[in-house]
């Protein structure tokens, strides 16, 4: 494999996050490397692959038939009392197969002139006296090569070892982490093309299940839980399993997987000298969903484009810069979406089944998901049960 000695940018990980990253910046004409630890770039996959829409894909990639295996028309919550409410979507959501859509997106910035290269890992950073990484080591199935580079970036995922050999504090506490496993299971009989959701303390205290069918009677179902504050030690497994027997007990599991996801919101710092931490390496999916597809990509973009804005300018040694322009972008977004998570996680059942019930009323009998009118009646339906809720939280948060 001929590398050269220095790149203008080093990127750690061939995820949605480190693909478009090398993608826009070999496009604007920088010298990237791109390094993805794994064999297959995208497997084994560790997601439940429900992608935002079509649209908003299209600004990084083409939507190709190859990665998208059904298109979402109905969303399905079950509450804690076992009452469904189902409605339409808008602009139908899609399901993505992730080893296909992970490896075209690699492809991508390789044929956009990024030097994309699999089973190498950036295991060391060397900086200079001013605190600038200068260095990257790269081990590769044979040697171990230190790479010269003007910017890093850690699109390494969760567990970022890029951040962490940056000194940045990436490490996430327990109550922070949604725990989950997923079931891909065969011989589903339900609908292609509706997602599912169940809460409620019985199937998944502090956390939810899904459903997202993949097409030939394909599905993902997992479980995502916080596990600390739980208040039980039965593992998301356990209640994973008890879900297949009781709702679907001629589902065939094929594979199973597990993984964490980052819901605190965000790191409060992911930019040190010149090593930036984009998508999951920095927190930044969704704490209340645990979605960070879409987020991914749209921080890589944001970045490199602040990047290129950074060099035009000759103010390269003000990369932290970033993490204010990110944070008025999406970081209120981030916010706003891990209140609703603490928020909704104190319910008790029978408040979220007045709080669903209170949304599907506002509804009536019109099939159509309204996205203004759903905020409306959540918010509405909020205050209704609001009042209980604070003083319980303030009270617990007193006695502990
Ligand atoms: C069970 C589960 C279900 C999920 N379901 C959904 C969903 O339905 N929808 C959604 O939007 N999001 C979902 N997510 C979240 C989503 O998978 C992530 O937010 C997304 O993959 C983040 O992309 P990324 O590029 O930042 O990181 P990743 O996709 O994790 O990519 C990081 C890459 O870096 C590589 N790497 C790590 N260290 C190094 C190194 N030192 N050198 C080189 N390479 C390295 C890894 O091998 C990996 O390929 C789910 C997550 C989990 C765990």
């Amino acid at each position: 494999m001929n590398l050269k000695d220095k790149y203008d940018i080093v990127i750690a990980g061939g995820g949605p996050a480190g693909s478009v990253a090398a993608l826009r910046a070999a496009q604007a004409g920088m010298s990237v490397l791109l390094c993805e630890k794994r064999t297959h770039v995208g497997l084994p996959v560790r997601c439940a692959e429900l992608a935002g829409y079509r649209d908003d894909l299209a600004r990084f990639i083409a939507p190709d038939s190859a990665f998208i295996t059904a298109t979402i028309e109905k969303c399905m919550v079950m509450g804690p009392s076992r009452i469904a409410y189902c409605r339409s979507v808008p602009r139908s959501p899609i399901m993505l197969d992730r080893s296909i859509f992970d490896r075209m997106l690699f492809e991508n910035a390789a044929a956009a002139g990024a030097q994309a290269i699999t089973n190498a890992e950036v295991c060391g950073l060397s900086f200079d006296n001013t605190g600038r990484a200068t260095h990257a080591s790269v081990k590769t199935a044979t040697r171990v090569r230190s790479i010269g580079c003007d910017f890093v970036i850690g699109a390494d995922g969760t567990e970022s070892s890029v951040g962490r050999m940056a000194g940045l504090p990436t490490i996430c506490q327990l109550p922070e982490i949604y725990s989950c496993v997923e079931y891909r299971v065969n011989q589903y009989s339900g609908r292609d093309d509706t997602i599912g959701f169940h809460v409620g303390s019985a199937v998944a205290p502090h956390g939810y299940i899904w459903i997202f069918p993949k097409g030939n009677s394909e599905a993902n179902v997992g479980i995502a839980l916080i596990r600390a504050g739980a208040g039980t030690a039965a593992s998301p497994k356990t209640y994973l399993d008890a879900f297949m027997r009781d709702y679907l007990p001629d589902a065939r599991i094929v594979r199973t997987v597990a993984g964490g996801i980052p819901i605190d919101g965000g790191l409060k710092q992911f930019v040190k000298g010149n090593v930036t931490l984009i998508g999951d390496a920095a927190h930044h999916a969704n704490p209340f969903s645990g979605g960070g597809i879409m987020n991914s990509m749209e921080d890589a973009d944001l970045y490199v484009q602040t990047l290129l804005r950074l060099i035009n300018e000759g103010k390269t040694h003000k990369c932290h810069v970033y993490e204010q322009i990110y944070t008025k972008k999406y970081g209120w977004i981030l916010k706003w979406q891990r209140r609703a998570q603490k928020l909704f996680y104190s319910l008790r059942d029978d408040e979220i089944d007045r709080l669903f019930a209170s949304v599907n009323a506002a509804f009536g009998t019109a099939d159509q998901f309204n996205e203004m009118k759903f905020y409306r009646a959540c918010f509405l339906a909020f205050l209704k049960i609001l009042p209980p809720v604070v003083k319980r939280n303030i009270q617990s948060r007193r006695q502990s």
